[in-house]
């Protein structure tokens, strides 16, 4: 690659941000797409100073995670209705100077759910309430799924429940309770601890959805159980990709190379494993 004058610079800003996998997707789309453009990791607590440094260098477009979130949106000169409802920003586009806040999150984890089933009309466990269960929980009640949420604290769960206009359950309580479709968002289960799961696999039957948004591992306890009694799966690679791939064509206006992006990500994440 070749880098020069006409360079333009995107990039991923949080703390801790050593293990971002935006990078390696975000470069290889750049390459595939034969675009003179580059995408780096900034480590910094400071989210003012990052968006001002934004606009003063021309930085084109900015990928947000933790914990900048919730604390850029009124920082910003717009901010999507999308986002505006969820309560979170992840991506910025610095349209001639204006910064631009979305959610790709939520459009990300529709992609990846829709690959696999229409989710409309279905009854869906949503286990957990943070940032990324308020952005799939808006979405799929756009979508009209019929949602409850699970949650380990009930004030989280309760807080989120009422923003969805959908009951709260409480995490020891959803054995008791029938769905069509499951869709994890806590990190519980993400490396190095494999073996958990917050899913009770009692509730695991044939046919159901079964979504994981964790990435790393690839096939998680909950995914292989779901995956042992016959359900149909949604990894969280599907999600992050997606999320991924509608923030490129935010930044460059270009379709994005899916594959390309996915095959990246998967080849460092198989890396890591493989060494640990
Ligand atoms: P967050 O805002 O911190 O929320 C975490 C949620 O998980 C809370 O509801 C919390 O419950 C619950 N939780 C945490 N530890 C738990 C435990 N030991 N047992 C039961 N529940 C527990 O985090 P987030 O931003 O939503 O992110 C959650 C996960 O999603 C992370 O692993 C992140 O990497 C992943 N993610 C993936 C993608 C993707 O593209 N695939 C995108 C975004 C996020 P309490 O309310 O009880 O604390």
């Amino acid at each position: 690659m070749m880098i020069d004058q006409q360079t333009r610079l995107y990039g991923v800003v949080g703390e801790p941000i050593g293990h971002s996998l935006s990078p390696t997707m975000q470069n290889a789309a750049f390459r595939t797409s034969g675009l003179n453009a580059v995408f780096l990791a900034f480590a910094s607590k400071d989210a003012e100073g990052c968006l001002r440094g934004m606009k003063a260098l021309g930085i084109r477009g900015m990928s947000v995670t933790i914990p900048h979130k919730a604390a850029v949106m009124p920082l910003l000169d717009e901010v999507n209705p999308l986002a505006e409802k969820i309560g979170a920003v992840n991506t910025i586009v610095n349209d001639d100077g204006r910064l631009v806040g979305h959610n790709t999150d939520a459009l990300g984890a529709l992609r990846a759910l829709e690959e696999k089933t229409d989710p409309a009309g279905k009854r869906c466990l949503l286990f957990g309430a943070g940032g990324a269960a308020r952005a799939v929980g808006f979405v799929l009640k756009e979508r009209g799924v019929t949602l409850s949420v699970v949650n380990r604290s009930a004030d989280r769960g309760e807080r989120l429940a009422g923003r969805l206009g959908c009951p709260y359950i409480p995490l020891d309580a959803a054995v008791h309770h029938r769905a069509d479709m499951i869709i994890q968002t806590t990190p519980v289960g993400m490396y190095p601890h494999v073996h958990q799961c917050p899913v009770p696999e009692a509730i695991l039957e044939k046919g159901m959805v079964v979504m994981d948004i964790i990435y790393n591992p690839l096939e998680t306890r909950l995914l292989k159980k779901a995956g042992e009694r016959g359900c149909i799966l949604v990894d969280g690679l599907s999600m992050f990709v997606y999320q991924g791939a509608e923030q490129f064509k935010l930044w460059t206006g270009i379709h994005p190379p899916v594959s390309d992006m996915r095959r990246a990500v998967e080849a460092v994440l198989r890396g890591r494993n493989e060494r640990d």
